[in-house]
């Protein structure tokens, strides 16, 4: 590996910031840490997609195999620019959905916040690719004031979802301003944040912000590791310490083609994830958005992966598999058929492994 790769680990490698400033983002940085592909030059010669990798998420990379699952969610393959029939720049609709820029109100009590438009690393696979990195701006403070304006104005919003792009991006004060301006509206129960910085770049957890955020509870955060090779010794510390400051910390993965499309694989990573009590929340079937069709699995697969989940181990370990609804529906949750008949006298049931079993009814 050569020098210009950032991979040799120099003194500032835990060093968040340096993590961020380092990100590859050429061709030609991304083909000194790995053997690239043809697919994957084509990708990155083309200017459209946006591509950003810190070094720490590039160095779990495996040089010689495309297949590597890290690499398949940070390096573009030319597949990301065939066109589609189904997929859309923004399939949730989100924009329409915005009352404000910036807030997203779909549900009747709680809204996302979008805080910035750049991450640690951008995700192949991410939804809201049509603005995410796009251009790398934060939230200003007139954005800020009109939404959390909103907020006020709608006592109906008892939790308030900061996301983005990855709201730790941002620096602390940055990020402090925001949860005490969001803080500041009584009638706001949770704050929660969407983050993969523990995945790519856990050195962003630094006591210092594990104190920022624990001024600001209820505080609960989600995470999305999609595969067992992302938890390292360092993705783990980064979430004991955020547990460990009392912050629920829960895991939303994408069910990835070729990536974690296996019930040994998700089986393997829910596990792991319990042992750092991160627990899995979600598993979303992938969105529509462009760009990211090659991703697709059959809906089935999920209620397959579900089904080998449930009973088989931990229920704590079992995720809700999720359709965010075409068109901005909100997320449906889609789960293994488990009632076999109704009716007034008897449910029959059939068990996690096979068994057939009846359930009478009250009868009165
Ligand atoms: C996912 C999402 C939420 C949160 O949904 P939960 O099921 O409460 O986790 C809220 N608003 C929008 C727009 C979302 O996409």
């Amino acid at each position: 590996m050569s020098e210009a790769c950032c991979l040799c680990r120099p003194n500032q490698w835990n060093d968040w910031r340096w993590q961020f400033r380092n990100r590859l983002r050429t061709k030609e940085q991304i083909g000194a840490v790995i053997k690239l592909t043809p697919e994957e030059e084509e990708a990155l010669s083309d200017p459209k997609f946006v591509v950003g990798i810190t070094p720490y998420f590039a160095s779990l990379m495996d040089p010689d195999d495309p297949n590597c699952p890290i690499r398949r969610q940070a390096v573009p393959l030319n597949l990301e620019a065939l066109p589609s029939k189904v997929t859309m720049a923004d399939p949730l609709n989100e924009e329409g959905l915005s009352p404000v820029p910036r807030l997203i109100h779909r549900y009747p009590d709680r809204v996302v916040l979008l805080a910035t438009e750049t991450c640690h690393a951008y995700c192949r696979h991410c939804t809201r690719r049509r603005r995410v990195g796009m251009v790398e701006r934060a939230v200003t403070g007139e954005e800020l004031g009109r939404a959390v304006k909103y907020i006020a104005a709608h006592p109906e919003i008892r939790d308030v979802l900061i996301s983005g792009g990855d709201p730790l991006t941002l620096a602390n004060m940055h990020l402090d301003r925001i949860l005490a301006a969001v803080r500041a509206v009584p009638h706001v129960e949770i704050i929660r944040i969407g983050t993969r910085a523990p995945v790519t770049n856990p050195y962003r957890v630094t006591p210092e912000l594990v104190a920022v955020l624990r001024r600001y509870h209820p505080l609960w955060i989600n995470v999305q590791f999609n595969h067992p090779k992302e938890i390292t010794e360092e993705s783990a510390r980064a979430c004991t310490a955020l547990v460990d400051a009392g912050i629920p910390v829960g895991n939303q993965s994408v069910l990835l083609r070729g990536i974690n499309d296996s019930v040994a694989v998700q089986k393997k990573l829910v596990q792991e994830l319990l042992k750092l009590r991160v627990r899995p929340y979600y598993l979303y079937q992938c969105d529509l958005a462009e760009g990211i069709d090659h991703f697709r699995t059959p809906v089935a697969r999920g209620i397959e992966i579900i089904e080998g989940l449930r009973g088989h181990t931990s229920g704590l370990a079992v995720p809700t598999f999720v359709i965010d609804a075409p068109g901005g529906g909100g997320k449906v949750p889609v789960s293994p058929q488990y009632v076999i008949s109704q009716s007034t006298e008897k449910v029959v049931l059939r068990t996690y492994d096979g068994k057939i079993v009846e359930y009478p009814e009250p009868q009165d």
